[in-house]
């Protein structure tokens, strides 16, 4: 397998790069929901996920019920997520971001915004042009 790692092209999931369910779906990450108790794995359906919960919406460190149903028994387990920002990258479990990362990832918003009515190119969070390696 030749080319640069994944994880070099698009760095693993982080709150600072897509806090929200709506960037998740923007930077079309991949992400699963997991039952920490029967294992169950499902794909996410980011636009499903905007419409019932709100384009604001966090899934970092959020657990739901799982929705496993077994001879009529439901599975009493919760769920936690886990993301992928490109094929073949990283799988990062999402954790509950932090009141610092929360406070960076609403900055980095808006040095963008800010940089798009300059008529700059928006910055990747590393500072360096977004699209660039
Ligand atoms: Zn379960």
């Amino acid at each position: 397998m030749g080319g640069p790692s994944p994880n070099r092209v698009s760095p693993p999931a982080s709150p600072l790069a897509a806090l929200t369910v709506t960037e998740m779906h923007a930077k079309r990450w991949t992400v699963r929901s997991r039952c920490r108790r029967c294992g169950l794995t499902l794909k996410v359906h980011l636009p499903s996920v905007i419409r019932v919960l709100g384009p604001d919406a966090v899934l970092w460190g959020r657990t739901f019920r799982c929705q496993r149903v077994d001879d009529g028994f439901a599975c009493a387990g919760d769920t936690g997520y886990t993301a992928q920002t490109i094929r073949h990258g990283s799988w990062v479990g999402l954790r509950a971001a932090t009141a610092r990362e929360i406070q960076l990832a609403h900055a980095n918003r808006a040095t963008a915004a800010y940089d798009a009515y300059r008529g700059r190119e928006p910055t990747g969070f590393d500072g360096k042009p977004s699209g660039s390696t």
